[in-house]
């Protein structure tokens, strides 16, 4: 039986094929890659830049890689994005019922078929595990909740794209409370995350945007979403003339995770919530793709920022 070697990790034509194999080494899987020495030194200085962002009354919450699939569920998530869901799935049973599962696999045939839905899925979003949390926390405070949240994200849309990662890590600013505490928030951090792209000497456009939303249904929630600018994006070319990637989003969720986890402020009423989310791998390649490989030589302000 053959296993597939690990390939490059771009395909030849890809403008990034120069810089791509000091950032990343191939697993095997698109979208799936080992980060070298130099990709992750330049992660963790700009994880500080966030941190050093962040509001000093926000709690900060590190989450796992994977999450209940119940909550998930609940948040409605298989109604907006059935196709990027991962779910963890085991051999469940008997140790005989296991055991001929795998066996299986040893005598050439397909083990996989015995496996079972576990109750993990694999998070697709940072803040989805903080609401439910949250609410189990009781009634919201008058002057509204703030949180730093980051999770390792999967979406299942395998690419040879260095933008288009199966598994991403995702930092979020969270904020639940007042519809005008959430627009307030986002308004402000959409105006900062302008200044730290300059800082950080990247060139960068702020957009309306829609989530991906799956099938025709989806089409319609996707302008529905434009047409209440419910999301913004901030979006960076990683060379000359490519379409820009979306490095950061700006969400207003309304009342969606208010309902469906009873969350209510002293008054009683549903709470809002809205998202900042920092797609830092897209943040890091951008970085690489606009600067070149060598930190040292990138632009001063940049190296400022991140205390190269
Ligand atoms: P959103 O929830 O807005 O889709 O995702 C938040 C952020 O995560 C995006 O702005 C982006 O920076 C990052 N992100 C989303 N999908 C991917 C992906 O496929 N690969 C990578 N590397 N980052 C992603
Ligand atoms: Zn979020």
């Amino acid at each position: 039986m053959t296993v597939p070697g690990p390939e490059a990790v771009t395909t030849a034509d890809d403008p990034l094929a120069a810089i791509a194999p000091r950032l990343f080494q191939p697993l095997g899987v698109d979208g799936v890659y080992a980060r070298t020495a130099l990709y992750e030194a330049v992660m963790a200085r700009l994880a500080d830049f966030v941190t050093r962002q962040r509001d000093p009354l926000a709690e900060v919450l590190r989450f796992p890689p994977v999450m209940s699939r119940r909550q998930l569920e609940k948040s409605g998530y298989l109604k907006s994005f059935p196709n990027l869901l991962g779910c963890v799935c085991a051999l469940h049973g008997s140790e005989a019922a296991i055991r001929s599962a795998a066996d299986r696999y040893e005598s050439g045939g397909d083990w996989t078929t015995s496996l079972a839905a576990s109750d993990l899925v694999l998070s697709p979003a940072a803040c989805y595990p903080l609401y439910p949390l949250v609410a189990t926390r009781g009634r919201v405070p008058a002057d509204g909740l703030l949180f730093d949240v980051a999770a390792d994200c999967f979406r299942r849309e395998p690419s040879r794209s260095l933008d288009r990662l199966q598994s991403f890590r995702m930092r979020e600013f969270v904020r639940i409370g007042r519809p005008e505490q959430i627009t307030e928030f986002r308004e402000r951090w959409m105006g900062r995350a302008r200044q730290l792209a300059e800082e950080l000497a990247l060139p960068y456009s702020v957009d309306v945007a829609n989530d991906p939303f799956f099938g025709r249904v989806g089409q319609i929630m996707a302008v529905s979403q434009i047409q209440q600018a419910l999301k913004f994006e901030l979006l960076i070319p990683y060379h000359d003339g490519a379409k820009p990637t979306a490095c950061m989003s700006f969400n207003y969720h309304r009342d969606h995770f208010g309902v469906v986890w009873g969350l209510q402020d002293l008054r009683e009423e549903l709470a809002h919530t809205g998202c900042v989310a920092f797609g830092m791998d897209r943040l890091v390649v951008a970085l690489f793709a606009n600067h070149g490989l060598d930190p040292a030589r990138w632009p001063a302000s940049a190296r400022r920022a991140l205390g190269l």
